[in-house]
């Protein structure tokens, strides 16, 4: 464990964008962590000066007392005092936002999809990848920070990628089609109006088809030479939003440089626990991919808070006539596919020494 922490001690947090979907997540993930400890608010004008409580509509639980009365603050570094930022903006402003903070020497650990592809931000989930945390020393170097940006990826893109990574690193994924069905939730609040989504399926999602197919490559591409390999697999994407509250299941036909059966596809994924620096972490699920053998499951009520909203689950591995393996993928968006996700990305960090002290 980090030299940086003492016993007792914890790392004063912000949260930007804490009035939205994804926000308030981390403030419910947030709550009594050993490690850090949510000191600033903040969001747009429209909100900043307002005590929290009025300033967002609340969700789902309690919301936490102490927080009730705190002051929301601007999304502006000469405002935000606390060294470790989780970044819940919207994508329209988080682009030089966050920039902005890690200018100013903060550690921004982002949901929005601004930063992510940029070649010297890591895009991290830490039991598919954790070695690409690396990146940021050559984007301190390559850009004069103190601080700096680590991205999560898209919400489906994650939930793909973690059923996909022992597939891949067993046997070398060469292309994918991934057919995702998508909870409201992951449209943000207010996100889709009901008369549009109640009883309904939209076969679109604003900008999400070309983020999964590009977000994949760089997930489960290797760390060498101080730069990411892009992974050498062909991606198609078919995006829906669907009316479940959380979770977006993913469909998934996947096929590999060589022939591989759906036993030992199988075998590899109930095998898979993971990149080893990331067990023990205060967000790790006990198991990241659980394979599920029932012929209807993974099913979005009954499997998405599984590990707490951190564990993917998987299930029906089955030969595909045209690839060489589907299956099916389910993945609590906004906890490990976004709060959750940025949660155990900087607990990663913590547990290697480089968040920036208070
Ligand atoms: P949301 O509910 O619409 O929340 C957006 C947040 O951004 C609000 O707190 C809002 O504050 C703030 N904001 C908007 N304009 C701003 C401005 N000009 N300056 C400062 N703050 C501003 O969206 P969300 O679903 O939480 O998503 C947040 C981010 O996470 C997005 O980039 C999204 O793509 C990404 N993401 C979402 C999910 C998901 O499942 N929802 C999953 C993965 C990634 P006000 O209330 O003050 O307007």
């Amino acid at each position: 464990m980090s030299a940086s922490f003492s016993p007792g001690q914890r790392w004063p947090v912000a949260v930007l964008g804490a009035t939205g979907a994804v926000g308030q997540t981390f403030i419910r993930q947030l709550a009594n962590h050993p490690w850090f400890e949510i000191a600033e608010l903040a969001a747009s004008d429209r909100s900043a000066g307002r005590p929290y409580a009025e300033a967002c509509r609340w969700l789902e639980g309690s919301l936490p007392q102490e927080l009730a009365t705190r002051n929301v603050v601007r999304c502006d570094p000469a405002e935000v005092k606390s060294p470790l930022v989780f970044s819940a903006l919207d994508s329209g402003v988080a682009g030089d936002v966050e920039q902005a903070f890690a200018r100013a020497g903060k550690l921004v650990l982002s949901n929005a999809k601004n930063h992510r592809m940029d070649a010297d931000v890591p895009l991290v989930i830490p039991e598919v990848n954790a070695p690409h945390l690396d990146l940021l020393e050559s984007q301190r170097r390559n850009r004069h920070w103190t601080g700096g940006i680590v991205t999560n990826a898209n919400c489906a893109a994650t939930v793909a990628a973690m059923a996909m990574a022992p597939l891949h690193q067993a046997f070398g994924i060469s292309k994918a089609m991934v057919f995702t069905m998508q909870a409201v939730s992951g449209a943000g609040y207010p996100g889709v109006a009901s008369l549009d989504i109640l009883g309904n399926v939209i076969p679109f999602i604003g900008e999400e088809e070309p983020k999964v197919e590009r977000e994949l490559g760089k997930m489960l591409g290797a760390f060498s030479d101080g730069a990411v390999q892009v992974a050498d697999l062909k991606v198609s994407a078919h995006t829906n939003r669907v009316p479940t509250e959380h979770g977006h299941l993913v469909c998934l036909s996947l096929g590999f440089g060589r022939r591989v059966s759906p036993d030992e596809a199988l075998e590899a994924m109930c095998n898979w626990r993971g990149h080893d620096e990331a067990r023990g972490l205060p967000s790790s699920p006990e198991q990241p991919l659980v394979v599920t053998r029932e012929p209807d499951r993974p099913q979005t009520r009954r499997d998405v808070n599984a590990g707490r909203g951190m564990t993917v689950t998987a299930g029906r591995i089955r030969s595909d006539p045209l690839f060489d393996v589907k299956l099916v993928a389910l993945g609590h968006n906004t906890i490990r596919g976004a709060a959750g996700g940025s949660i155990l990305n900087a607990e990663l960090l913590a547990a290697r020494g480089l968040l920036p002290r208070a």
